[in-house]
């Protein structure tokens, strides 16, 4: 049997390099792809914390913001070939159950979380079915090829707040997520993006990528900045992309503003200043994974219309994955790559 290298997860904290068969395609529809690498996510870092912050499955390969190229097709797939280059929805939905024939795929009951539950992308090579693979085109560089999944995921959640042309917007925290936000918000054509972070380098990012203001919330009065950038009034819309700061997005905003929950932490539990949010008729959102949005996301990773380039600050290769899952802690960088070098 041909065996492959693998990041596998070993449990809270620790992963190996181990052996594991090459998959082979064994249904018509399905694909085959040599992994290019893998996406560091802020859930990769929280199942790596400690204590641990997200949950995962022993002995699975690691990593679900993976992309590769196709090797090998099943009889069925007649719109992708050798050579073609493929982002993966790696929560493919299946398609059939309640939530997916209600038109809520992201519910799916049946949803594999490849990368965190079931076997994820940073290997030599994955078998996928063909309806989660989306081509792009043929000089996108991998390491922005990368970020589908996430960039998806906000993509997604930002429609639900219906940003405008001179709208004015408020993003907590600017790690991959948040920026990611910054660049969707910016291309929307807000006219303000003020910023909180309190990494002086994610702040710099933040400023590159459109923000027009960084806050760093630890010296500054984040609220009193917001308002004094939108005539007292708050910002039409506020992200959080941080996990814990919900209550403070509540001041942030103007009356029937908008708020969008996006920063993930299984252990978060908020206070929440309820009476703010009545009396203002606040409107709050959740957004998590990228539904239908994966075809558009490899348009627009295929088109250079986003500061991609930007955002992606570290290419790092497989065999030095404890140094990628470090600086990712560290948070001294925006968008890590983890480039396959076995
Ligand atoms: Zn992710
Ligand atoms: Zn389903």
């Amino acid at each position: 049997m041909k065996t492959m290298k693998a990041i596998i997860y070993k449990g809270p904290g620790e992963f190996a390099y181990e052996d594991r068969p090459v998959p082979e395609i064994t249904d018509p529809n399905e694909v085959k792809l040599k992994s290019y690498g893998c996406a560091v996510c802020g859930t990769d870092v929280n199942i790596f914390a400690t204590p641990q912050r997200h949950p995962s499955k022993p002995g699975i390969i690691f990593g679900h913001e993976f992309c590769g190229e196709v090797t090998e097709v099943g009889s069925n797939v007649t719109d992708l070939k050798p050579g073609d280059k493929i982002v993966i929805d790696p929560h493919g939905p299946c398609g059939y159950c309640a939530n997916c024939l209600a038109g809520l795929p992201e519910a799916c009951e049946n949803v594999p979380a490849r990368g965190v539950f079931d076997d994820g992308g940073l290997t030599e090579y994955i078998v996928i079915p063909k309806q989660f693979c989306y081509k792009v085109a043929p000089e996108t560089k991998p390491e922005l090829m990368g970020v589908a999944e996430p960039l998806a995921g906000c993509g997604c959640a930002l429609e639900k707040l219906n940003v405008h042309v001179g709208d004015t917007a408020c993003v907590l925290g600017a790690g991959p997520i948040g920026l990611m936000f910054i660049a969707l918000l910016k291309a929307n054509g807000c006219r303000k993006i003020i910023v909180s972070e309190p990494i002086e380098y994610r702040r710099n990012l933040a400023l590159q990528i459109g923000a027009t203001r960084a806050v760093n919330p630890d010296t500054e009065d984040l609220v009193a900045i917001v308002k004094e950038e939108t005539d007292g009034l708050g910002a039409d819309c506020a992200v959080e992309a941080v996990a814990s700061m919900m209550a403070d997005c509540v001041y942030l905003v103007r009356p029937h503003g908008k708020i969008l929950q996006f920063g993930h932490d299984e252990l978060s539990r908020p206070e929440f200043p309820v009476a703010e949010l009545l009396k203002n008729e606040i409107e709050v959102y959740g957004g998590y994974l990228g539904k239908y949005y994966m075809r558009k996301v490899a348009k627009i990773i295929e088109s250079g219309i986003l500061p991609l380039d930007q955002i992606v600050t570290h290419v790092i290769p497989a065999t030095r994955y404890q140094e990628a899952l470090d600086l990712a802690a560290s948070r001294q960088c925006g968008k890590i790559f983890v480039a396959i070098d076995f």
